[in-house]
């Protein structure tokens, strides 16, 4: 048990004390996907003592290329990716306890889910669940580590409840900023990812350990070009969340989707949205696609895609079964 983190425990900035209290840690991994297989892999080898790690979906050949976790052989026991990663790593260590669950966080399992961790680690994918995050972290204060990769750049910012800026503080509201992009859009290379894990996870051990140095910046990189900045984030004045309003938490902000079962559909909900005008809308949406409407629901096709909507801005996405493609589509044409 000693020699297995002889390596670590010898730098001295960790030293058996940090390692004790390592081992004494709990924290829980959201996303499992390329930042998610990095920071699971690296603080269960360093012997982090419980780790929970969650992700809702099932291995595809295109994940492969940078979620180091998986194989071909999970692809082929159609494995979800959470208990994939559990199944490798407890063959990585056997002296902790490594759980994965397969499940879609939201407003309304989040405090279940992160209970009892003292570190949350994202490797998510969309803003609107890390503003979940963000909120459950500032109400229970629990630290969590941003992390985001995309293309060749990537993201990471530590977050550590009424010490540091929020999320919030940073990210305002889900539609602010860039957020379309994904990498089902715009790619990504595995060195981003990696990258940006790898910082995650030395911030994770330095929270855990009870470090004074942990970083205050936000940190970027692009890995084609070369460069790493870091940018020194202040706390906003009016930041909701920072004021003990959570929101997201509150399911007050943000859509909502349901998969319809047996009909290939998936509804979108947005609390926020109050009226829709057609008459309006049909003019944003006429020169993408085939849209028509009536008094009762707009009608609007793109792509192989359906997209009903009606007054109240609930919407019904056709051809897919996949939440967060639905949850794309309606904030890339209908918006929140
Ligand atoms: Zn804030």
């Amino acid at each position: 048990m000693i020699d297995r983190y002889s390596r670590q425990t010898l730098f001295c900035e960790i030293g058996k004390e940090g390692q004790r209290r390592l081992g004494n840690s709990c924290i829980v991994i959201i996303g499992c996907g390329a930042l998610g297989t990095i920071t699971a892999t690296s603080l269960v080898r360093a012997g982090v003592g419980r780790v929970r790690i969650i992700d809702r979906d099932f291995i595809e050949y295109h994940n492969l290329q940078r979620q180091v976790l998986f194989d071909e052989e999970d692809i082929k026991a159609e494995l979800p990716k959470a208990i994939a990663a559990e199944q490798h790593l407890k063959k990585v260590n056997s002296s902790i306890e490594i759980e994965g669950v397969v499940a879609d966080v939201n407003y309304a399992n989040i405090e279940k889910l992160v209970a009892g961790a003292d570190l949350i680690l994202d490797g998510l994918d969309n803003l609107e669940t890390r503003l979940l995050i963000n909120d459950v972290s500032l109400k229970h204060k629990i630290p969590w580590v941003y992390g985001g990769a995309i293309s060749a750049t990537g993201m990471t910012m530590n977050i550590v409840p009424h010490k540091t800026p929020c999320f919030r503080c940073v990210w305002a509201s889900p539609t602010s900023g860039g957020i379309a992009l994904t990498c089902d859009t715009a790619g990504v290379i595995s060195p981003a990812p990696f990258i940006i894990g790898s910082l995650q996870t030395v911030e994770a051990m330095k929270i855990l350990i009870g470090s004074q140095e942990i970083n205050r910046d936000l940190i970027t990189i692009d890995v084609w070009k070369g460069n790493f900045s870091r940018f020194n984030i202040g706390r906003r004045a009016d930041c909701a969340t920072c004021r003990g309003e959570y929101e997201f938490l509150e399911a007050r902000f943000g859509t909502r989707t349901t998969s319809l079962c047996g009909q290939n559909a998936v509804q979108v909900l947005n609390p926020e949205v109050k009226g829709v005008s057609f008459e309006r809308l049909s003019t944003h949406l006429g020169p993408v696609g085939e849209v028509s409407y009536n008094e009762f629901m707009l009608r609007f096709r793109v792509d192989n895609h359906e997209i009903v909507i009606f007054p109240d801005g609930r919407a019904i996405i056709k051809n897919t079964t996949d939440e967060s493609l639905a949850r794309g589509l309606y904030n890339k044409y209908i918006g929140a």
